[in-house]
């Protein structure tokens, strides 16, 4: 039960880099970030345009002099500072995760960054060995991953409710972007630019945040081959997709499926998950989080509510408002937020035990979806063929 009390012994002092005025994923940040009081925001070079960034900060209540023209300027005065910020977030375009992750990190700062968290896993891997090496966190933002729900699926399939996993079938296929949108949005441009979005828009943009619920979820199910085909239904997005189809073959007799679309005309989000085992199955569908469908082979279907004492003693931890009252994405988010000031804590404090125990989208799962769109890239670029994965 979340009802207030601190899960840590202070509010981390926090700046934020991008997610500026109007940015489409700034404010779910702040208000994950703040909501349960482990963060303080205290610096911010928010905007590419600095001018709107220093208007935009003080607004947020961040002081005139720690609100920063840029990242390279908030790293060192913030540096230059006895009181300056420990941890910060990055909520940038996809091309500067890179750099600004591997500065912050050089600067001894832990991190929480955007996803996808580099272009290449090779970059990913080296932000890692230098978190490693300093003792810092990096956490990536996969803020579906804490709905109660996603707690009791995972606890469902670890139990054996549904036998031997069979099939993961899985979808995030919105319609917004049917036409060319892009050519009157900016927000929307450099996601289907590569030099800003990277090898892909669908498959790490959208994609990414299924594989990394299946993998809470099925943590034991690791993909050997894979096949994708990926497509460019507004001609001008290639050589980005913008719809895309994968297969993996989890190499144990179990499969997968990945349908991920911006132009599947008509749908809203679409994000779903079914995991089909030899006796039942589960379904879960992120425009109804507060329920997880339990379909039993021969019994009539179960729909599992949220807050309820039926769940699962983890699925019951993060409750907020009790069963009846929908709780939604920002719970999540915030939910992933304390649970990164609970790993930063850990790792500030040496507590490797108390860091083990914490499950929070660390930069192993932000390496996990770089590598993943690069298996996807190559298998659909060869023209569609199965590859081994690495
Ligand atoms: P956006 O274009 O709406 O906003 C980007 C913001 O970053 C703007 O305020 C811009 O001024 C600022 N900015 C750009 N470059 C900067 C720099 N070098 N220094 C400081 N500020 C800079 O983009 P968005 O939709 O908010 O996406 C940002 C990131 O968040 C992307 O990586 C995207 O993939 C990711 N995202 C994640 C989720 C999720 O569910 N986790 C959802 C949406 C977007």
């Amino acid at each position: 039960m979340i009802d207030g009390r601190r899960k840590t012994g202070r509010a981390l002092r926090w700046g934020m880099i991008g997610g500026g005025q109007g940015s489409q994923i700034g404010y779910i940040h702040r208000s994950a970030a703040l909501r349960d009081r482990y963060f303080d925001l205290q610096a911010g070079a928010l905007d590419l345009n600095p001018e709107r960034g220093r208007s935009f900060a003080a607004e947020l209540g961040i002081a005139h002099d720690r609100a920063y023209a840029d990242y390279g300027a908030l790293l060192a005065g913030e540096a230059a500072r006895p009181d300056g910020v420990e941890v910060v977030t990055i909520a940038t375009p996809n091309n500067t995760h890179y750099p600004i992750t591997r500065a912050a990190l050089q600067a001894g700062l832990h991190v929480i960054c955007e996803k996808p968290l580099t272009f290449t896993s090779a970059e990913a891997e080296e932000l890692r060995n230098i978190a490693q090496l300093r003792g810092l966190i990096v956490g990536v933002t996969y803020g579906y991953g804490f709905y109660q729900t996603i707690e009791q699926a995972r606890a469902l399939v670890a139990s054996g409710a549904l036998g031997k996993v069979r099939l993961v079938n899985m979808t995030f296929a919105h319609g917004f972007h049917s036409a060319p949108v892009e050519d009157l949005n900016p927000a929307i441009r450099w996601r289907v630019d590569p030099t800003f979005a990277g090898p892909s828009y669908v498959l790490g943009d959208l994609a990414t945040h299924p594989l990394y619920l299946s993998q809470v979820i099925c943590p034991d199910l690791k993909i050997r081959r894979l096949l994708c085909a990926r497509q460019s239904f507004v001609a001008s997005r290639a050589p980005l997709e913008d719809n895309a189809m994968v297969l993996m073959d989890y190499g144990c007799g179990a499969f997968g499926t990945l349908w991920t679309s911006a132009v599947n005309a008509g749908a809203m989000h679409s994000q779903k998950l079914r995991i089909v085992g030899e006796q039942a199955s589960l379904e879960w569908w992120d425009e109804f989080p507060n329920q997880l469908r339990l379909e039993v082979q021969g019994q009539p279907a179960q729909v599992l509510e949220r807050g309820m004492p039926y769940l699962h003693p983890e699925a019951l931890a993060d409750d907020r408002i009790g069963g009846g009252h929908p709780e939604g994405l920002f719970e999540s988010w915030a939910t992933m937020y304390e649970r990164i000031a609970c790993a930063i804590e850990a790792a500030q404090q040496g507590d490797h035990a108390r860091l083990a125990g914490i499950r929070y989208p660390d930069v192993s799962a932000g390496i996990a979806g770089v590598r993943w769109v690069e298996h996807c890239v190559r298998s659909a670029d060869k023209g569609g063929v199965w590859i081994d994965y690495r």
